[in-house]
């Protein structure tokens, strides 16, 4: 028989839906790694996504903001949100404590490429809080690992205060199926054992073939000039150099055009753009 009630909530595509946070893991002193699960086992064990894809995040009376999703969708059952301290949503969010419910709708969003970019090298370059989106898309190289050449990790923090997914990027230098190259821009202790300074100086360290490998980037503005500079330098193509966009998005499903650019809405034809695209909807950069 058809559950009429619940047909109709899930035909709603503004409706969140109850989610729950099963854990949380401070990162940085405003930065919290949030694990959540959808209430309904069935949406939890059927959610499913693709790297670089965001949901929208409500907490009751506050409002509603957009997240990237932290985790790989080789990973089920379970969201990541990783959640930086902004403003009245996400002050909210990490004021809700373990075990409180919180509305999600979602997926939304292109998200990476990930069919066309298999058979290829990936590079990923994340600056900050980019990282989030970036973990996603990681994990998923990393859990099908034969289905990639080279995968290269290269993220930069302002210091190590600042430095996300700590543990976990520093246990991935003890593998040798992914370089991971991590850099802090101030170490004023001396007590960080890696480099020191911005991440376009790890270029000097890797061999890239520009012919045979995408690039991933997400991070501060500055960030973006600068690497893709780089990798212009190194010969990449535009459509090779794949970045990923905010802006403020409302729907999150192209209505209401709060992020529209030119003819493009962020929230579907976004976030994830390549360079080309980018360069060609001025506004955006
Ligand atoms: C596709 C996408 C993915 C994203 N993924 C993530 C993610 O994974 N993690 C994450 O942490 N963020 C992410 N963001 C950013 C996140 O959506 C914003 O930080 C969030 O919308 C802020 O909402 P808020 O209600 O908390 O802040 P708001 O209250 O809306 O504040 C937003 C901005 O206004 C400023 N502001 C707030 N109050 C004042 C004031 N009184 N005076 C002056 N300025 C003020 C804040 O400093 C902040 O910069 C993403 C955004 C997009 C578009």
């Amino acid at each position: 028989m058809i559950d009429f009630a619940r047909k109709s909530l899930l035909d709603n595509p503004y409706l969140p839906q109850q989610c729950r946070i099963v854990a949380s893991t401070p990162q940085t002193d405003d930065t919290m790694l949030f694990r959540v699960r959808l209430e309904d086992d069935r949406l939890a064990e059927s959610f499913s996504h693709m790297p670089g894809q965001f949901v929208q995040v409500t907490v009751m009376g506050s409002g509603e903001c957009p997240i990237s999703i932290a985790s790989s969708p080789t990973r089920h059952g379970f969201i990541d949100l990783c959640i930086r301290k902004a403003g009245r949503v996400t002050d909210a969010f990490h004021n809700l404590g373990q075990n409180a419910l919180f509305g999600l709708r979602g997926p939304y969003g292109n998200g990476y490429p990930v069919e066309v970019m298999e058979g290829n090298s990936l590079l990923i370059v994340a600056g900050g809080i980019g990282m989030a989106p970036l973990r996603s898309l990681l994990w998923y190289a990393l859990d099908h690992r034969s289905r990639f050449k080279d995968v290269i990790l290269m993220y930069g923090a302002r210091d190590q205060e600042d430095f996300l997914f700590k543990g976990e990027l520093l246990s991935l230098q003890g593998r040798d199926d992914v370089k991971t190259l991590l850099v802090v821009e101030k170490d004023p202790d001396n007590s960080w054992e890696g480099d020191v300074g911005f991440v376009t100086e790890l270029f000097d360290d890797v061999d890239l073939d520009p012919e045979t490998t995408y690039a991933a980037i997400c991070g501060p503005p500055v960030m973006y000039k600068n690497v893709i500079d780089k990798l212009l330098d190194c010969g990449f193509s535009k459509g090779r150099i794949l970045m990923s966009l905010e802006r403020k998005m409302k729907c999150g499903i192209g209505k209401c055009m709060h992020c529209s650019v030119g003819f493009k809405y962020t929230c579907i034809d976004g976030p994830i753009f390549t360079y080309w695209d980018a360069i060609n909807m001025r506004e955006i950069i």
